[in-house]
């Protein structure tokens, strides 16, 4: 995964060192050649962030940065760099009950990270028309207590059972054969596998819980999956319905930059 944007990142340089004087007159020929550079170190960036998260999760030590989050604001980020892609392929996004959800003392932006991975892996896997519906509830478990569950259900491929752990885990990817090679947003785009472990690390970091139902993997009849994410109710006791600031859900984002940062140094 992540030898492919290196390649890319390879490729264009490479070309920029041999460009010939006739082609450096060409400015619009060096801008493509740029932004090839800038796309894959940009997906390379995505891939080590996602690396780095995915291991701070692992070793059970992913910090939380709390505060009070609405709900709805999560699921709204969360869908947002894939409103284009959902209108392209026809496939239609609800959510219900979100509104309703109470307030709850999280790490905002870990939740919009995992709500991003669940919306992603339903498109991925939903082919055109289909639909996604973001559902929330509050209610008790007996292990949990009161808690909040947003269930995110696709009308995609499905996942057969016997794959309902196992794709929580490390690099695991149901079959390679079905995945094409590219595409974020495509249908059975390819991805390193790592976004269903990171979700599972943020729900275990709330002391939540994440699984999937499904009947089974179908391309014909298209059974759907359903992926349930629970996390207990933490609400604050002057928790008002105050809408939140968006500063509050992004403020681990120069955290983990600054941490990349030291890394490349
Ligand atoms: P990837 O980067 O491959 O999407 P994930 O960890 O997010 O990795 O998912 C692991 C695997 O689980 C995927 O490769 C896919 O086979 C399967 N999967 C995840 N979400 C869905 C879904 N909504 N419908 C069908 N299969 C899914």
């Amino acid at each position: 995964e992540l030898r492919t944007p290196l390649t890319q990142i390879h490729g264009y340089s490479q070309m920029l060192i041999d460009l010939t004087e006739e082609e450096l007159k060409d400015p619009s020929y060096m801008k493509t050649l740029i932004e090839g550079v800038v796309k894959g170190s940009e997906r390379m960036k995505g891939l080590v962030d996602l690396m780095f998260d995915v291991t701070e999760a692992d070793v059970g030590e992913m910090r939380l940065f709390k505060g009070q989050v609405y709900l709805e604001d999560v699921i709204d980020q969360a869908a947002q760099p894939y409103l284009q892609a959902l209108d392209e392929r026809r496939i239609a996004f609800g959510k219900s009950g979100i509104k309703e959800l109470p307030i709850v003392e999280a790490d905002g932006t870990r939740l919009v990270q995992a709500f991003e991975n669940l919306i992603g892996n339903a498109l991925k896997y939903t082919p055109d028309g289909g639909t996604i519906k973001v559902e929330g509830q509050t209610k008790h478990l007996d292990d949990l207590g009161p808690v909040i569950e947003i269930v995110v259900a696709d009308t995609g491929i499905g996942i057969d059972p016997e794959h309902h752990q196992k794709i929580f885990e490390k690099f695991f990817r149901v079959d390679d054969t079905l995945h094409h090679s590219t595409g974020k947003t495509k249908f059975k785009g390819a991805g390193p596998g790592l976004g269903l472990t990171l979700v599972k690390g943020i729900a275990d970091a709330h002391g939540g819980r994440v699984w999937v139902e499904s009947l089974g993997h179908d391309e014909v009849n298209c059974p759907g999956s359903k992926f349930h994410f629970v996390i207990p109710v933490q609400q604050p006791a002057e928790a008002t319905r105050q809408r939140l600031k968006q500063s509050q859900i992004e403020t681990r984002h120069w955290r983990r930059s600054d941490l990349i940062d030291e890394m490349m140094e």
